[in-house]
């Protein structure tokens, strides 16, 4: 008898009431079932009929050849009421594939095995290893255990398929790298993907507007998505998965538990927006348990967030290390950001006033004439004569514990806040003060 993996899909009708017939109708013919994997939901390809996929894949023996197991595959699909021969794109009550028979390589017109898109579908190759891991595929010559799908890029929206997915490529002996993100992908977004990519870490990236950071009046519903281009970007990025879940699979009802770091969370930012570090570590801790990485990775750009989610996973023995990525710019300085896409004409012309404000504070600080409170002061004092700023806050803290910095000699954080009109815009340099000698570590 030959070993087969054999792969059950439907997205038509009672599509687990579909594939329980369908195998009990191959076992009837003789063909002897050994293993069904977990049923795995799955979106349908754009363009095809129906609805949500359910796929599992089945570990059987046969004494059929390759061309009548398929006839008889045909006829029990058939049998669901699925007509022959097959129609592109239609919706399935039934589909049955032979992802592999036994070692053999077969390329006729009617009948390719393995099955030729086997490798580009985590839904055929997920369940596959699942029934036979030590299956060995005889193009790649590898066991299936062994295989991880590293160039194609999938979506995936729930957080039962996320965890499937990333433990098979645990299992493969891969280390996991993680960029959190709202979406509305720029090129510091793109710079994180990267930095995860260099450490040839499998990149998981997450595309979730967070309704519990946005405060009640602040931009929630009006917050810019577009799902296909930034899975785009991110797949031209070199990422191999995105997670886009639901706000009500993150927050389903009666969700209740919040983690803050206190101390931290309600300076700087955190005074001018309450709540939102709150949202923000609540989040990023939800993701970082769903996604298990090794290392995750955050823009400088956010300098408040990065110091509070590092905090916060020392806090709570995270196991994941928290990385932080340099902030990338605009030729003109201005720091990327999804919200720089709200600015006006104007007020994009004005923009990268923040940052040429915190690089003077930097060169004053340097020439050592003035204490930093008098530097801060005169540059505020600046920023108001412009009408089309106005400034939130513009303060200088110790970088680890946001507290004002007590003695020259040590790093400080610049950070600064400001609306251009209703969008709100924050920047932050770090810098080294005493000695006469200023090093810039990061803006
Ligand atoms: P967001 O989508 O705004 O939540 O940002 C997702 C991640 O990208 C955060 O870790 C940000 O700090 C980071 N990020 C945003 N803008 C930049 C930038 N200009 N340079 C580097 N990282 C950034």
């Amino acid at each position: 008898m030959a070993k087969i993996i054999i792969g059950a899909g439907s997205n038509l009708g009672n599509r687990l009431q579909n594939i329980r017939q369908g195998l009990k109708n191959l076992t009837d013919a003789g063909v002897k079932i050994i293993k069904i994997s977990s049923y795995l939901k799955n979106p349908a390809a754009e363009g095809t009929a129906g609805g949500e996929f359910l796929n599992a894949a089945v570990l059987a023996e046969t004494d059929l050849e390759p061309e009548p197991l398929l006839a008889l595959l045909h006829n029990i699909e058939k049998d669901s009421g699925r007509p022959q021969p097959h129609q592109p794109k239609e919706a399935r009550s039934l589909d049955l594939d032979i992802i592999y028979y036994a070692d053999r390589i077969i390329n006729t017109p009617n009948l390719q095995i393995p099955h030729p898109r086997r490798l580009q579908r985590w839904f055929v190759m997920e369940p596959a290893r699942e029934v036979a891991p030590d299956f060995c595929d005889p193009v790649l010559k590898k066991s299936l255990k062994k295989y991880v799908m590293p160039e194609n890029m999938v979506v995936i929206s729930q957080a039962s398929a996320l965890r499937k997915r990333l433990s098979a490529v645990r299992e493969s002996g891969r280390k996991i790298g993680f960029v959190p993100t709202m979406g509305a992908l720029h090129e510091g977004h793109l710079a994180l993907i990267r930095a995860c990519r260099k450490e040839k870490l499998f990149c998981v990236v997450s595309i979730f507007v967070n309704p519990t950071q946005f405060g009640p009046a602040e931009d929630y519903h009006k917050y810019p998505r577009n799902l296909k281009k930034d899975a785009e970007l991110t797949r031209k990025a070199g990422a191999n998965l995105i997670f886009a879940p639901t706000a009500k699979q993150i927050y389903p009802t009666g969700y209740r538990t919040f983690v803050e770091v206190a101390g931290l969370s309600e300076k700087l930012c955190g005074k001018y927006r309450p709540g939102h570090f709150r949202g923000v570590t609540t989040v990023v801790l939800k993701l970082l348990n769903l996604v298990q990485p090794d290392k995750a990775y955050f823009g400088r750009k956010d300098a408040q967030q990065l110091i509070l989610i590092k905090k916060m996973a020392q806090d709570l023995n995270l196991p994941t290390e928290i990385i932080g990525v340099t902030t990338v710019r605009e030729p003109d300085g201005l720091a990327l950001s999804s919200r720089n896409l709200y600015l006006s004409p104007a007020e994009r012309k004005t923009a990268p006033v923040l940052y040429q404000t915190l690089l003077r504070i930097q060169k004053d600080c340097a020439k050592q004439e003035n204490s930093l409170k008098k530097i801060l002061k005169e540059a505020a004092v600046r920023l108001k004569k412009n009408p089309l700023i106005k400034l939130q806050y513009l303060e200088a803290v110790d970088p680890d514990t946001l507290e004002p910095p007590e003695k020259a000699g040590n790093k400080i954080l610049v950070a600064i806040a400001a609306f251009l009109g209703s969008t709100r815009l924050i920047d932050n340099i770090i810098f080294q003060i005493g000695n006469g000698k200023i090093s810039k570590k990061s803006a």
